[in-house]
């Protein structure tokens, strides 16, 4: 194309980038069925090379977060028979799910490397994942007081005024969202019984 374009690589690069991080946006929002819906279970916890069932298909990650990482689902995943398999995409939905509750179960961090996790792709899978903390009021039943009263008074009034960047920086969410969670834990340091 740049032959024959008034385009210089560079640009070219950026759209093609543009149009990658898209699809991968795309596999993330797929993955949200089988995740929030629970249909996700590790079969082997093994931190590098785990193996997680997505909804009757089987994920089998091999070396993640290293250079010679590779995964494979199975046959009946299309999206990985001609999308991953021929390279117009390097994961499908359910490496996406896999992830997520990887993430969720706390066996991966989102501080390691993940493949093919990162910027604003990761930022879009954490907050599918905040999204099923919140389902599950899991911030109720955990309580940390130190922590919840030093967020409150270094972030609280940041985020009530929608500091965008502290809200995705540090929890990865939106600020409208963060609030809502912050508030939460400021009545129940009151010892309130708060209904989100
Ligand atoms: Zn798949």
């Amino acid at each position: 194309m740049v032959d024959n374009l008034e385009i210089s690589l560079e640009e070219l690069k950026d759209i093609c980038n543009v149009y990658l991080i898209d699809k991968l946006l795309g596999k993330i929002r797929d993955c949200r069925d089988h995740f929030l819906n629970k249909r996700v279970t590790i079969r082997c916890r093994d931190k590098i090379s785990p193996i997680v069932e997505v909804g009757g298909h089987r994920v089998i990650i091999n070396n993640l977060g290293k250079e010679d990482f590779s995964y494979m689902c199975d046959d009946k995943c299309a999206d990985y028979l001609y999308q991953v398999k021929r390279g117009s995409t390097p994961f499908c939905k359910h490496y996406a799910a896999a992830i997520a509750q990887l993430i969720y179960e706390k066996e991966v961090s989102p501080k390691d490397k993940i493949n093919y996790m990162e910027g604003q792709v990761l930022e879009e899978l954490l907050a599918v994942v905040n999204q099923r903390k919140r389902d599950e009021g899991e911030e109720i039943t955990h309580r940390d007081i130190e922590g919840d009263l030093e967020k409150l008074n270094t972030d609280f009034l940041d985020i009530a005024r929608q500091n965008r960047t502290i809200a995705r920086e540090k929890y990865h969410d939106e600020p409208e969202n963060v609030f809502e969670d912050l508030v939460n834990r400021a009545f129940l340091l009151l010892d309130f019984d708060t209904i989100p």
